[in-house]
């Protein structure tokens, strides 16, 4: 593991718990408990199968994605986190059951290096990833433009049974890391956007170094996928003071210049739609032997109290299988004694 991915106290248990989200969600999506599944302790798109890398352990979206392959022919991954998606893009590489499309900055030594637009998968895998590499500043405007019309075109020709949408917040204004001049509204736009295709849908976080406006993002996108819209004052709660001095939800762009200019962006898009034109109309796929469903805990959710909060982590330490032995009073080696 590099320095970018240190070693700290609980972490396999923080692998679990992200990744297993991620897979939580694509179950519930699979069994059509959820349209929408959202996992924003999830996205880390860096991760290898071999290799932590970029913050990145697990990879839970090649996790999620696999989960969804078992029900979907083909599924479609979008990253709109500042940096390449690669390690989604490296997993699926040379198949065409699921395609991989990244807006992200790509040069100038940008990590992770890879995410050229001559970058568009191998073997069976030719033409089904999808790389738009983008320069500094880049604003709403030519951002959305530029997602909408790919997207669009991408979910006309590949058509895909389910969609997996990375949303990195580290492609807004201000990041710490991020190079992109985004407003919460546009980034928001390409997920309103990803929504009106009405396909069973997973949302996941990814990266985001000023962290308030990760909470801001997150929470406006998680308004716009339950179609409510939210009030610009941000109430009072326990972490208030991390949004002074205006305590309001929206951020203001900065300014910089957009090195997107007006010709390269039509470039970039040219190319991935002509290497679009190249595949074959929504390849059939012979679906094999297909891994059987994780386990499903018999809990009825409704039932629970929504005010109290209690996490699926928690949840499934709670959950008893028969299977199992436990002391006290419903200990079965006691039952099987008396039964004896
Ligand atoms: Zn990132």
């Amino acid at each position: 593991m590099g320095e970018d991915c240190p070693v700290f106290e609980n972490l396999f248990e923080f692998c679990q718990i992200y990744a297993g989200g991620t897979i939580d969600a694509a179950r519930r999506l699979n069994n059509q408990i959820s349209d929408i599944a959202i996992n924003w302790a999830g996205g880390l798109h860096h991760a290898k199968k071999c290799e932590a890398s970029g913050f990145c352990y697990i990879n839970d979206l090649v996790l999620g994605i696999l989960e969804l392959l078992k029900y979907h022919a083909r599924v479609l991954y979008i990253d709109i986190d500042v940096h390449h998606g690669d390690g989604v893009e490296e997993a699926f590489y040379f198949t065409d059951r699921v395609m991989t499309v990244s807006f992200h900055k790509y040069g100038d030594m940008f990590f992770p290096g890879t995410g050229d637009v001559k970058e568009v998968g191998e073997k069976e895998g030719k033409y089904y990833a999808i790389n738009v590499p983008l320069k500094d500043g880049i604003d709403d405007a030519s951002f959305t433009r530029l997602f909408k019309t790919i997207v669009s075109k991408v979910v006309e020709t590949y058509q895909p049974g389910a969609i997996v949408l990375q949303c990195g917040a580290d492609s807004l204004a201000g990041d710490r890391l991020g190079c992109f001049n985004l407003s919460i509204d546009g980034h928001a736009q390409c997920v309103r956007i990803v929504k009106k295709f009405n396909l069973p849908l997973l949302v996941t976080g990814g990266g985001g170094y000023t962290k308030e406006n990760v909470a801001r993002c997150w929470a406006v996108e998680t308004g716009v996928l339950l179609d409510t819209e939210l009030p610009n004052e941000i109430p009072d709660n326990d972490y208030i003071k991390y949004f002074s001095p205006d305590f309001s939800l929206k951020i203001n762009t900065v300014n910089m210049e957009n090195l997107n200019s007006k010709t390269y962006l039509s470039t970039i898009k040219m190319q991935v739609l002509e290497s679009l034109r190249a595949i074959q109309h929504a390849p059939s796929v012979q679906m094999h032997e297909v891994p059987p469903d994780f386990y499903i805990p018999d809990i009825d959710e409704d039932e629970l109290n929504p005010d109290e909060r209690m996490d699926q982590h928690t949840q499934d330490k709670q959950i008893q299988r028969d299977e199992e032995y436990y002391d006290g009073d419903n200990d079965n080696d006691h039952e099987m004694e008396e039964a004896g």
